[in-house]
């Protein structure tokens, strides 16, 4: 039986282009015969909050989205995602790093798709480990697994390449996990059978292909589908505009009509939903 999950980050409001994210995961489900999951990605530290977390579940119900079984809250995870750190790196393959985002911008030699590819600077020194973030040694956990491969429903099988995004920042300074390592030991913990998310994060799940190859975890299947976006081709932003999801709800918007009209591919003026490749471009994603 699939199981699929929608896993919000309460650092602001919901807009149309999560509702139509959690829509996909639900409906997926429901056709199936399977299981939807809600997850609270809730351990971005300040940028966090608990009250938009609260309008999350308001605004689900509203489109007429049910969940199965209890949320799940991130923040109640630590330990999880604390312990499988400590594995990676008992097994060599973290390293601490200091670098400045501005440090990494200067000295980066290329772009992946989660922005400049982070140059190695501080592999193999001497840096202390107090206050660091924790980076993986892509190319030595490669060479670990050895090839991957992974199956999106929609792009088909995927040669698994976490090289491209470089060394990602899996324990972040300061911060619990990052998204890279919270989210692919949730999805397994939940026993997620159907990953559903929005195509920006698809280079994302060649990392989440490799984190569990190294720690042994079960292989999902992806489904990454498309994005709403503005005339402007950019993602649906809260910060240029879009309204939220809450907003709509107060302003006495039918929900489950709001959420039938996403179905059938009816969006409001100006938004269109990008079908493009699996190209990850340009996402303005925090490691
Ligand atoms: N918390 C992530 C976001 O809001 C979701 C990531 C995922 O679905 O894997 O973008």
């Amino acid at each position: 039986m699939i199981r699929t999950r929608f896993a919000p980050s309460p650092n602001g409001p919901l807009h149309l282009g999560h509702a139509y994210a959690a829509i996909v995961a639900h409906d997926l489900a429901r056709a199936r015969g399977g299981s939807f999951l809600l997850r609270i990605e809730d351990i971005d530290g300040e940028r966090s909050r608990p009250q938009f977390a609260e309008e999350f579940l308001h605004d689900l119900e509203w489109l007429g989205l049910s969940w199965d079984g209890e949320v799940g809250y991130q923040s109640q995870r630590l330990a999880d995602y604390a312990a499988a750190a400590e594995r990676l790196k008992a097994m060599g393959l973290l390293y601490p790093c200091t670098c400045t985002r501005a440090e990494i911008a200067a000295a980066a030699r290329s772009t992946g798709p989660e922005g400049p590819v982070y140059p190695g600077t501080c592999r193999g020194r001497d840096v202390p480990a107090d206050g660091a973030a924790w980076r993986l040694d892509v190319a030595a956990a490669m060479a670990l697994a050895g090839p991957l491969v992974w199956t999106d429903e929609i792009a088909g099988e995927q040669q698994a390449r976490p090289d491209l995004t470089g060394d990602v920042v899996l324990l972040r300074k300061g911060l619990p996990a990052s998204y890279h390592l919270a989210a692919t030991l949730d999805d397994a913990r939940d026993g997620i059978t159907l990953v559903t998310r929005g195509m920006d994060l698809f280079s994302a799940s060649h990392v989440h292909r490799l984190l569990q190859a190294l720690l042994g975890l079960p292989v999902p299947v992806w489904h990454h589908h498309a994005l709403l976006v503005e005339p402007d081709g950019r993602k649906l932003a809260k910060r240029r505009g879009s309204p939220s999801l809450d907003d709509r709800r107060r302003a006495g918007e039918d929900g489950k009509a709001l959420a039938q009209s996403l179905r059938h591919g009816d969006l409001p003026a100006g938004i269109a939903l990008e079908t493009g490749q699996a190209d990850a471009q340009g996402v303005d994603r925090a490691p």
